[in-house]
């Protein structure tokens, strides 16, 4: 096995560009896992993690371009307050070691349906920046990822970073795993008001192939929102609605049955966290928060 260690962005490109074949790596979190477990053995390795470009955030016109390198330590600390659902999410992956090494680029590498980092991204309408010696493209972060543990990621590409909105309204992020740390997401919900164009965006995570919005339950909250004139006078949203919201959620997730829960129980659970995080933002836009 041959270890690439680039010690800049436009090295590590070229590096990929010479050897398709290459496999980066950051954190390791995920490709050490196959690796041990004799999964994948690749020709070569391409360790980005001498690489500064990738491990910085900026802010950009109100949004953010978050390098593919930061670390979940770091989205927490550092953009608690300006992506709140993210830095929550980010909260639940691992253990500290974990989100020490770990980042949402890794996340994003993965695509697995069950990342944490995922349904924030989604909520937000974030776009993946995926670079070659060619140059940079983006794409919508529900179009980078088309299968489990699939995405549009071309053989020459790298995961340069993501650019995510600065959050206009309050968002949240809830998961359920079998006990409170160390755990994979049986499925997790994460949504996010955004006031100014009295728009909700949502995302199911670890209930379908990929995670995925829940556009009916979105268009059909707005409905409530706008016909009740609730985002101008910050009442209250019923149970009725907040209910019907949670089971159209419910409607949107395709969950399988496997050794962490059954599809049964995730349809329900989903339904359950959409509910739950919805009331929990709303109390929030309420008091001004
Ligand atoms: C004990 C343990 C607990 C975990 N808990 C959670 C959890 O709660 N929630 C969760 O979502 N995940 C969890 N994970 C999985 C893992 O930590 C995350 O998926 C993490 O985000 C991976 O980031 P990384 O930097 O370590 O990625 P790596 O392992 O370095 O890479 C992951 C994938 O992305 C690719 N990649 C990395 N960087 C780039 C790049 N710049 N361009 C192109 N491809 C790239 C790699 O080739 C690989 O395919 C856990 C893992 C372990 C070992």
């Amino acid at each position: 096995m041959e270890f690439l260690q680039p010690a800049t962005w436009r090295e590590a490109l070229e590096a990929k560009s010479a050897h398709h074949e290459a496999v980066p790596i950051f954190g390791g979190t995920d490709v050490m896992v196959e690796m041990n477990f004799d999964r994948r053995r690749p020709g070569y390795v391409l360790d980005l993690t001498r690489v500064p470009e990738i491990q910085v955030w900026e802010r950009e016109n109100g949004k953010f371009r978050v390098g593919a390198g930061v670390t979940y330590t770091r989205i927490i600390t550092d953009l608690k307050n300006e992506l709140p659902a993210l830095a929550m999410a980010s909260r639940t992956v691992g253990s500290p070691q974990i989100r020490n090494r770990g980042t949402v680029g890794g996340n994003l590498g993965t695509s697995s349906p069950a990342g944490d980092a995922l349904p924030p991204l989604y909520a937000s309408d974030a776009e993946v920046e995926l670079a070659s010696v060619e140059g940079i493209r983006r794409v919508p972060v529900g179009e980078f990822v088309t299968g489990p543990k699939r995405n549009v990621l071309r053989r020459e590409e790298l995961i340069w970073g993501f650019i995510i909105p600065e959050a206009e309204g309050p968002q949240q992020y809830a998961k359920i795993g079998t006990r409170n740390a160390m755990v994979i997401a049986v499925c997790s919900f994460g949504l996010a008001l955004h006031p100014a164009r009295r728009k909700v965006g949502t995302c199911i995570g670890s209930a379908a192939p990929t995670p995925v919005r829940a556009k009916e339950a979105e268009e059909f909250i707005e409905g409530v929102l706008a016909e009740g004139d609730l985002w101008e006078t910050r009442g209250a949203i019923s149970e009725a609605a907040l209910r019907r919201f949670g089971e159209m959620v419910e409607m949107s997730a395709r969950p399988i049955s496997d050794v962490r829960g059954t599809a049964e129980y995730r349809r329900r659970a989903v339904g359950v966290l959409a509910r739950r995080t919805l009331s929990w933002a709303w109390a929030e836009y309420r008091d001004g928060r």
